[in-house]
């Protein structure tokens, strides 16, 4: 555990213990057969992928799924021993660095298994073959690429086929043509493979919202991300709500700065706002660069369990609100989360942007100290901000 001090008063707070309860959910839900793969990429959805990780370990998940080599690497720098596996390409140069890890990589060409050196490795190779089903990013999407590289497989002495899987489209949508679709080409395509071979090997293909939604054709793990944060993949799934989910990603501020303007004084660059009458002007100390971004301009706030709106343009380090009445410095501002009972959800900041909210936490960047939270102790401060 590690005390970080941080000098500025924005911070986001990440409640571990609803990370373990959305596992649990997920867990219940699924049939006993079938093991969890927390998937922890891009710093884990931007909550800290180490905390993650280990809270999610210690809740029942198996397993670790990131993008890249390098986030895998960290995590075994971090001393975390579980097994992980890579989701996105790596370079076949690099394969001996993950294989001397015990890191688990994806495989879909065989010219990449041709560039292995074998004369590189000390250890053998976990590969998961990628079927492309219809995604069409990555993966094997023929009979043919799959003889391929089950022969090149078999030629090669230091690499091992632990797993075959696929990455569903539309899971979270409410038309599951598409996702039946997909489905019926994996059958096909794993009819051919248990003809031509004959090794166990385990089968992975849920997101968060296929594994929500139709558990019983998971195999042996699912790969849960967005849900683990406490999120629900779609508007469509949330009013399903298969499993109830907690959030896990607060985001607060406090007001450094209050006054009192009289009408039309302008607010900001550009002097977009313009007070209409006396107005309660409160200045918050975040901006652009901490991925609270420009666009946010006219959102709202939580300031004294009441909304807030965001007046001015956003500049890089501040932005200005429109209080209701005088606040004291250092009265709390809430802009993801709850305040008595008002809350800014992550759901309705991405509505708000017209994007998804897988994006929300991913853009509030490495210039927000993370405070970690278990069953409502504070018992850890990541400041990157100060790190050297
Ligand atoms: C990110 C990712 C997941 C997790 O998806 P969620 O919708 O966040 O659950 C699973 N599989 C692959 C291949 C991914 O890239």
């Amino acid at each position: 555990m590690s005390f970080e001090s941080f000098y500025r008063d924005t911070w986001v707070e990440i409640n571990l213990s609803a990370i373990t309860h959305n596992i649990e959910q997920m867990d219940k839900r699924l049939p006993p057969r079938t093991g969890i793969y927390a998937v922890v990429k891009a710093n884990a959805y931007g909550h800290g992928d180490i905390q993650v990780a280990k809270q999610a370990i210690e809740a029942g998940a198996e397993r670790l799924a990131v993008s890249l080599l390098d986030e895998a690497i960290k995590l075994r720098r971090a001393g975390i021993t579980a097994p992980i596996l890579v989701m996105g390409w790596i370079r076949p140069e690099d394969a001996p660095v993950a294989a001397d890890q015990d890191i688990a990589v994806p495989v879909f060409q065989k010219e990449w298994l041709e560039q292995l050196e074998q004369s590189a490795f000390n250890k053998p190779l976990k590969l998961h073959m990628k079927w492309d089903t219809g995604m069409g990013r990555i993966g094997i999407r023929s009979t043919e690429e799959l003889d391929g590289i089950l022969s090149a497989i078999e030629a090669n002495p230091w690499v091992e086929l632990e797993a075959l899987f696929t990455h569903f489209a539309t899971a979270d949508e409410k038309d599951l043509k598409y996702y039946e679709e997909q489905a019926a080409r994996f059958d096909t395509l794993y009819d051919h493979f248990k003809k031509v071979w004959s090794q166990p090997v385990e089968i992975h293909t849920g997101n968060s919202a296929a594994s929500m939604r139709f558990p019983e054709d998971m195999q042996h793990y699912v790969r849960f991300g967005i849900s683990m944060y406490g999120l629900y993949p779609s508007s469509v799934v949330k009013d399903e709500r298969p499993i109830d989910l907690k959030p896990a990603f607060s985001l607060n501020s406090r007001l450094i700065h209050v006054k009192e303007v009289p009408p039309r004084e302008s607010i900001s660059y550009g002097a977009t706002y313009q007070s209409e009458s006396e107005e309660w002007i409160g200045t918050v100390p975040m901006g652009y660069a901490d991925g609270w971004i420009r666009k946010l301009q006219g959102f709202e706030v939580l300031v004294d369990g009441k909304r807030h709106p965001i007046v001015g343009r956003i500049c890089m380090d501040q932005f200005m609100i429109k209080l209701d009445r005088e606040y004291s410095i250092g009265t709390k501002v809430t802009l993801i989360g709850k305040q008595d009972n008002v809350e800014v959800h992550t759901d309705e900041l991405a509505d708000y942007l017209d994007t998804i909210n897988y994006e929300i936490p991913c853009m509030i960047s490495y210039r927000v100290p993370r405070m970690y939270l278990k069953n409502g102790h504070m018992v850890e401060v990541d400041n990157t901000l100060i790190k050297v």
